[in-house]
């Protein structure tokens, strides 16, 4: 067997593994193994590229010194990697994950860069294609990098969440295709690297403003596009690479990157093709997001656990804040206490609840709270008027009812936990400030609505001693 169908095998394997790694994923419980599946196959799809490397580079020093460059880079790329994922917190994997796209999408640019410089031994017959490649793949790959900056710096809070709103800024985006479109025909025509300096610049600018565009409310949805455009731009790379797997994988991380953008923005009742615009005819928020509307009341800890103590039935709709404070632990306890005094007690998960799809559901599943009491925004919601308690821990925009209710909200039309239905409703935040949206929320000022102030974790402690 030559090494070359050695390696077209061992990729064979390796992309199926990545197929069942996408699969385990989509559910909490097989979520471990394709998580293993996906490991297996990057470890397969590795050692068959280094070792294709070794047979090719046997007797040309030139090559002997591409393999070493390639093991030391896999060696540094994998300790920092190794080294990243050990020191992050749960609530700062959103930001590492735009940080990862943008490297998809520099590497890309840098493939193109490398196919356009090298382009000799290509046959005149396919040179038209690779050109439109190298010009394609560098144009995914520049989006993709500056548009996974800016959500990396609005994730970790670097730059405001708000949207840029720069006057005619659908023309400004339309118009970028437009050239980009026009740029690539000539540059298969007449090949020239000023064109591809031109589109890069192009790209770049188009990616930081695209997503500078979208509004705090709208991130999760950019995430997962971005990792959409990072699954495309890889792709490209592998046409210019001519290496199947990398097409192949990123065919998969592309496609499903783009169903999983489709998911979100159904369950944010937003366009798709608006979000991926970049807010494409989406106003300005009309009112100041700070704004307060009326008088809050507040309870202490010894009152929600009396409240608690006379419940039938209680739900827990977390949000950003309990990863904040880390009170999945105290939480669960609570859980399990009030379960053993007969109390009904079940969770709300709204689809974009925290930083990015599931958190809250794998904090839970961390803190061993059984996965049958975990229940999606659908399941919960028109049970939520026959609940005597709703905990809001750290959630604001997830349970806005203006959502519902403010057709000018900038959150308008997203659906949210009607958590303002039940009986008695507390909101475990540290302050009135407004949630990731940057809208204020009248559930904080409604009658059955009590906010009890301080860092959720230390809050549920203090229950869970009173009760
Ligand atoms: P929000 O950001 O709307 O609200 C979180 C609340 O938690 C804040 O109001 C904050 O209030 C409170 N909080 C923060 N720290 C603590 C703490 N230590 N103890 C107690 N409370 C705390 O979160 P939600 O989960 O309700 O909504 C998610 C938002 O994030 C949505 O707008 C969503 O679109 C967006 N988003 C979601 C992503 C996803 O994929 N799921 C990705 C990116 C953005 P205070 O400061 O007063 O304590």
């Amino acid at each position: 067997m030559s090494p070359a169908s050695v390696a077209t095998a061992a990729y064979l394997i390796a992309a199926i593994l990545f197929i069942l790694s996408l699969h385990g994923l989509s559910k909490h419980e097989t979520a471990r193994s394709g998580v293993v599946y996906g490991i297996v196959g990057m470890t397969i799809a590795l050692l068959a590229t280094a070792w294709v490397t070794a047979q090719n580079a046997w007797g040309d020093p030139a090559a002997v010194t591409g393999l070493v460059l390639l093991v030391v880079a896999i060696i540094i790329g994998g300790a920092i990697g190794l080294w990243r994922a050990r020191v992050v917190e749960m609530t700062g994997m959103p930001q590492l994950i735009a940080l990862l796209h943008s490297f998809v999408g520099l590497a890309a640019v840098l493939v193109g860069w490398n196919g356009a410089l090298h382009d000799e031994g290509i046959a005149p017959d396919l040179i038209g294609i690779h050109h439109a490649e190298v010009f394609i793949g560098v144009f995914i790959g520049a989006v993709t990098f500056t548009g996974s900056i800016v959500a990396y710096l609005k994730l970790s809070a670097r730059i405001s969440s708000k949207p840029l709103m720069l006057p005619g800024k659908n023309i400004l985006n339309v118009g970028a295709l437009v050239v980009f479109v026009a740029l690539t025909v000539w540059y298969v025509i007449t090949p020239g690297l000023w064109l591809l300096v031109v589109v890069t610049a192009l790209a770049l600018a188009l990616g930081w403003h695209l997503v500078a565009s979208i509004g705090g409310g709208d991130m999760p949805v950019v995430v997962s596009m971005l990792n959409s455009y990072s699954g495309w731009a890889a792709a490209a790379a592998g046409f210019l690479l001519d290496n199947d797997l990398l097409i192949v994988t990123g065919a998969l991380v592309g496609s499903s990157g783009a169903y999983l953008s489709y998911i979100m923005c159904k369950a944010m009742n937003r366009s798709f093709l608006s979000v991926i615009a970049g807010g494409f005819g989406i106003e300005a928020p009309r009112k100041d997001g700070e704004e307060e509307v009326g008088e809050h009341r507040e309870i202490d800890a010894q009152g929600v656990a009396e409240l608690l103590t006379s419940a039938s039935s209680v739900v827990i709709t977390p949000g950003y804040g309990m990863a904040v404070a880390q009170a999945q632990y105290p939480v669960a306890e609570l859980t399990s206490r009030l379960r053993e005094r007969g109390v009904d007690v079940r969770f709300g998960i709204h689809p974009v609840a925290g930083r990015l799809p599931g958190h809250m559901n794998v904090l839970l599943a961390e803190a061993k709270v059984p996965y049958d009491i975990v229940l999606e925004m659908d399941e919960i919601n028109d049970d939520l008027s026959d609940t005597s308690v709703v905990l809001v821990i750290g959630a604001n925009d997830t349970v806005n009812p203006a959502a519902a209710e403010d057709p000018s909200s900038p959150i308008a039309g997203m659906p949210v936990l009607r958590v303002w239905e039940a009986e008695n409703v507390v909101v475990f935040k540290r302050s009135m400030a407004s949630g990731y949206a940057g809208v204020q929320n009248p559930l904080f000022f409604r009658e059955n609505a009590s906010m009890l102030f301080g860092d959720a974790k230390d809050r549920v402690e203090d229950i869970l001693r009173a009760l």
